[in-house]
């Protein structure tokens, strides 16, 4: 560990490049998650050491495996090729969804998904329980989380009897109830999950690669692994100026991200440029009339205009922007604008400003939107990747990272609760036909139907 950085300044659009946009990786001080706090910087790995287990990538994959594997006792050497959370895992939504969806895609998994769906039911309070244990101050906030419809929809209702049966506290509520929760009279049906709620990712990341240097794991930045091979009986992980040679490898780099070392896995994932935007500081009586409980908002069915309020009185939207105009912040943070004015008729006299525009990009591991398991790879003996998180990379990242460390410290393969998959039984045809498909016509389309009323 380094020294402690000043606390970065937000920069607006001008700072970054329209093609650092357009590929989902402006500077990380453009993220509105990093202009609350400093951070660590973590130095370059300048040795040929040994692990255990080396990790790659510090997102909020490979920084919870690397936690979860030095609490096990483990020597975890963690790598990163620029600092912890500069990936998508700094530059999200903030949303932390208690539940999965569509669970029909999990039926050729394990027992048919039942473990894994186990699993999450016991764990979906991950992210609140491992703030708290390892004290990592990460804004999170366990206020729950809405789905809000214009009219009621039987898809909802029918989740909300599933959920329930499984010991959730999920709600369905009609008009006058989401007039309580939401303070608007737009919505006339919705879901409230008492679970779930929001948390500054970029914090959460940062806080869990602390929590892991505190237990022992090496922690190197600026570090980007050009290889990977075979060195005897172990696997030497090599950057510019040095290497660590492991018994293990997993790697979290997110599928597509620079993973030229295992190019099968670079192909495995459809990569989506998302973008996000966050206000500056909202007068707190206007918050409490939007949303009382702070609780995490969706719109059902389109999510066009996600709500987070953080610990700082802003609030965090994210999208998915035109194709080639990645780069105009202010267009995004105008159709949130104009959702809230439509939406919340005490906000049209207030003066909501940006603060912050970002972009980021999703893994997905399905080009059909809500089939998107994350993958666990088995690429050689040893070597092992996590990725493809997707949308919900906020509790998959923690869980599954904890999940694989354990099977890997057990050293029990057969105790994983996710099909164990070869890059090449995965591999995608056309990687970019989701991104082009989202953006040219689901998302146009998404906006139609919001514009008109429809859903
Ligand atoms: C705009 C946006 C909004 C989102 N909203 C939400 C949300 O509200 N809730 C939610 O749960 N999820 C959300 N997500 C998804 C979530 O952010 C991701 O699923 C998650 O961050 C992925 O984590 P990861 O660790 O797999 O990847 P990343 O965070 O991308 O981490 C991969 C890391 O690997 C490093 N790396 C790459 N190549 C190398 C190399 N050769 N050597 C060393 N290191 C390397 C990268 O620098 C990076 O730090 C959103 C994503 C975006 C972009």
């Amino acid at each position: 560990m380094e020294k402690t950085l000043e606390r970065p300044l937000p920069r607006g659009d001008a700072a970054a490049t329209k093609a650092e946009y357009e590929s989902g990786k402006p500077p990380i001080h453009c993220s509105g998650w990093t202009t609350v706090r400093p951070h660590q910087r973590y130095g370059a790995l300048q040795q040929d050491i040994h692990a255990d287990v080396a990790v790659i990538g510090a997102g909020l994959a490979g920084s919870s495996v690397a936690l979860h594997l030095a609490q096990l006792g483990a020597s975890v050497a963690l790598i990163e090729a620029r600092q912890p959370g500069d990936g998508a895992s700094g530059r999200n939504a903030g949303h932390v969804q208690p539940f999965l969806d569509h669970l029909e895609y999990l039926k050729d998994w394990p027992n048919a998904g039942q473990d894994f769906i186990q699993m999450f039911i016991e764990q979906r309070n991950i992210v609140f329980d491992l703030c708290e244990k390892y004290r990592i101050d990460a804004d999170a906030l366990k206020s729950g989380m809405v789905e809000a419809a214009l009219k009621p929809q039987k898809s909802l209702a029918a989740k909300a009897r599933h959920w329930r049966s499984m010991g959730y506290a999920v709600e369905e509520l009609d008009a006058t109830g989401m007039r309580k929760i939401l303070g608007t009279g737009a919505y006339q049906y919705g879901l409230h999950w008492s679970e779930g709620g929001r948390v500054n990712p970029y914090l959460l990341t940062n806080g869990m690669v602390a929590a892991a240097a505190g237990l022992g794991a090496k922690v190197f930045g600026d570090s980007p692994v050009l290889q990977c091979h075979r060195d005897g009986a172990l696997w030497r992980v090599a950057t510019a100026q040095g290497s660590v040679r492991a018994g293990k490898v997993i790697i979290c780099t997110s599928g597509h991200d620079g993973n030229g070392f295992f190019p099968g896995l670079a192909a495995t994932s459809y990569p989506l440029v998302a973008c996000a935007v966050a206000t500056r500081p909202v007068p707190k009586e206007v918050l409490d009339s939007i949303n009382p409980t702070r609780a995490a908002v969706t719109q059902f069915p389109t999510g066009l205009y996600p709500i987070v309020m953080d610990g700082s009185n802003r609030m965090i939207s994210a999208t998915i922007p035109h194709p080639g105009r990645a780069s105009e912040g202010a267009v995004y943070f105008n159709y949130f604008l104009n959702y809230l004015h439509k939406t919340f008729p005490q906000t049209r006299d207030v003066d909501i400003q940006m603060e912050s525009y970002w972009t980021g990009v999703t893994a997905s591991s399905s080009h059909v939107y809500h089939a998107d398991y994350p993958n666990i790879f088995q690429l050689d003996d040893g070597v092992m990747a996590l990725s493809n998180l997707g949308t919900w990379g906020n509790i998959m990242g923690p869980l599954l990272g904890r999940h694989l460390a354990q099977v890997v410290y057990a050293d029990r393969p057969q105790d994983l609760l996710l099909p164990w998959l070869t890059p090449q039984s995965r591999t995608v045809r056309h990687p970019d036909w989701f991104s082009f498909k989202v953006r040219r016509f689901m998302l146009p389309a998404a906006r139609l139907v919001d514009k008109l009323g429809l859903a």
